[in-house]
């Protein structure tokens, strides 16, 4: 129980960030943010002067970022050469550039790579991702995938937006969402898509909480299973 590896993926907007910190605590297991990894080298090629579009020279230039991330759910503590970088990859300049940056196949080989190795530490783990289920751990012990409707993750986002201090633009977060999910869904390396043997979870009708709670029953069956 206490070894056991989670894989939480899903698009954004569905939860699934707090929900797979508040699984972790929990557990009493280590969590992996593998996004913010992503961010982290989009923020070193944007500081670069690279530009994210340009598979060729963000593929040349990834081999030398130096970057780490923390396992505790309660901390969000990202570095690029050894500097916190931890609010600047949630701001806008990143956010757009993550898409591109992360659908370059040579950044998706070192980061897999790298979170492989730290998956693999001691005690229990949940890593949320996209493809942590399909790729990065196809033996995880549970997989859950987390969805929700657009509209519901649309809600959410311009719901946090508002309260950051940021227009009312319901419509436009909604647009940006189906533009995400579409080049997320498409893209050809490691697109978004549930593992086969993965546990769908529809959480547009939920509570973080009681989505919380679903998952422990489900990592407690799934663990059961396997002893
Ligand atoms: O989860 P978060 O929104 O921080 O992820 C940022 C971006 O990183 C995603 O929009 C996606 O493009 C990329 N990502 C990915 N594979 C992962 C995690 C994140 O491609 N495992």
């Amino acid at each position: 129980m206490s070894s056991v590896v989670v894989a939480v993926d899903g698009p954004a907007g569905t939860g699934k960030s707090s929900v797979s910190r508040g699984l972790a605590r929990a557990l009493q297991a280590r969590y992996l943010d593998t996004g913010a990894m992503y961010r982290i080298v989009t923020l070193a090629m944007l500081r670069a002067g690279i530009d994210p579009a340009d598979q060729a020279e963000v593929a040349a230039a990834v081999a030398d970022v130096r970057l780490s991330v923390g396992y505790d759910p309660d901390e969000d503590r990202s570095y690029l050469d050894g500097e916190d970088v931890s609010a600047e990859i949630r701001g806008d300049e990143v956010t757009t550039a993550v898409s591109a940056v992360s659908s370059v196949p040579a950044v998706r080989t070192r980061l897999v790579e790298l979170q492989r190795t730290m998956a693999h530490g001691p005690g229990g783990v949940v890593v949320e991702g996209r493809d942590i289920g399909t790729v990065v751990l196809p033996h995880a012990d549970v997989k859950i995938f987390l969805t929700a409707s657009a509209e519901t993750r649309a809600r959410r986002r311009n719901d946090q937006n508002v309260a950051g201090g940021l227009p009312d633009d319901y419509a436009g977060v909604l647009a940006d969402v189906r533009r995400r999910d579409h080049l997320d869904s498409t893209r050809a390396v490691s697109p978004l898509r549930a593992a086969a043997d993965a546990v769908v979870v529809d959480t547009s009708d939920m509570t973080e909480s009681e989505v919380i709670a679903h998952l422990l029953d489900l990592v407690h069956q799934r663990s059961e299973a396997v002893r």
